[in-house]
């Protein structure tokens, strides 16, 4: 902690030292992060990259820690979160059939799916319900109903390990399925998205039949991190574990959800090895039996 006086002292912002992670992620596993840091504006979060570059110590962007598992042995480094400093929702600009809304990356999706609905804007409906900030939706190309963030991004604006920022059009960015190609160290930092105006009544009703099918569809009552893996070409990767008869097994307190096959949850003392070695087992069941490789959607940090 010594070692962080220097730096706390420089940043308007705080920095913890040794969190523990389960406190930090929906699945409510994972060991102790070195060192949490809320940076609460540019210059802070310049300020904290370049204190890592100097020492070499490794760091990475915690959003609201809804796709992440951490392992047991924690995370050596720093988790930089912007759920402080990084919250400005506003709408910029716009025409007659398009409206441009600046979201800051450490806001809740949520609240940008509210906002564009009050204000009668169309396009983000897909995204009620899914937990997250908005730069990790943006980070995992966050997606339901057959649509995704890509399709309503205008531009991202990101910070370099540097601390150099660009802001890159959507056209310079790629996406693929659950994921946005960003240079390594890369924050995003937020994003411009193109929406188009629609009957208020209308956009709200959407938002909260999408709400209400997630809360029928998916265990809400447990902590999980949502989809495990990534649905293949062959079809939803849900069905392919169901068929192998695997819902509701069990590792631990590690289980594959009755309601949805696709997630594990924690129904109490879980540990990250106890989900790691449940996902290992389906992997090779429904390999043997479907033929089918499953990838993890998950984001696995940290150490065994
Ligand atoms: C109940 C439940 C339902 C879910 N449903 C869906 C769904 O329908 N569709 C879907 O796509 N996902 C779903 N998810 C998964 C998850 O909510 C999304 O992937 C979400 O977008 C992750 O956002 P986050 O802020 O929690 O990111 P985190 O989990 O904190 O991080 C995810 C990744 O993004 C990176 N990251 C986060 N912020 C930044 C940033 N500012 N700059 C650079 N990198 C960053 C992290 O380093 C990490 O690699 C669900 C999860 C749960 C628990």
């Amino acid at each position: 902690m010594s070692d962080l006086l220097p730096l706390s002292g420089m940043i308007k912002g705080e920095i913890l030292a040794s969190v523990p992670m389960s406190d930090y992620t929906s699945f409510r596993v994972g060991g102790r992060v070195d060192y949490l840091a809320f940076p609460s504006d540019i210059q802070d979060l310049q300020k904290i990259l370049g204190w890592c570059k100097q020492r070499g110590v490794r760091y990475f962007v915690l959003g609201n820690g809804t796709n992440l598992l951490v392992r047991d042995g924690g995370v050596r480094g720093m988790a930089i979160s912007l759920s402080r400093g990084f919250l400005c929702l506003e709408e910029v600009g716009g025409g007659p059939e398009e409206n441009l809304i600046l979201a800051e990356a450490g806001g809740p999706l949520g609240k940008l799916v509210e906002f564009s609905s009050e204000k009668g804007l169309a396009g983000m409906e897909f995204a009620a319900g899914i937990p997250g900030t908005v730069g990790g939706a943006i980070f995992m190309n966050a997606g339901a109903f057959k649509e995704e963030m890509k399709g309503v991004l205008h531009s991202v604006r990101l910070m370099d390990p540097e601390g150099n920022i660009a802001e890159k059009g959507k056209n310079q960015l790629r996406f693929s399925y659950r994921s946005l190609e960003v240079e390594k160290g890369a924050v995003i930092l937020g994003a411009q998205f193109r929406l188009r105006p629609e009957n208020g009544q209308k956009v709200k009703a959407k938002v909260e039949e999408n709400i209400r099918w997630r809360r029928a569809k998916q265990p809400w009552d447990l902590p999980s991190a949502g989809s495990v893996f990534k649905n293949p070409v062959q079809g939803p990767a849900g069905r392919f574990v169901e068929e192998a008869g695997l819902k509701g097994s069990r590792i631990g307190d590690a289980q594959v959800s009755e309601q949805h096959a696709n997630f594990i949850v924690n129904r109490g003392k879980a540990r990250a090895r106890d989900i790691l070695a449940l996902v290992e087992i389906i992997r090779e069941k429904v390999f043997k039996e479907k033929g089918v490789w499953l990838e993890t959607e998950i984001q696995v940090v940290g150490e065994d």
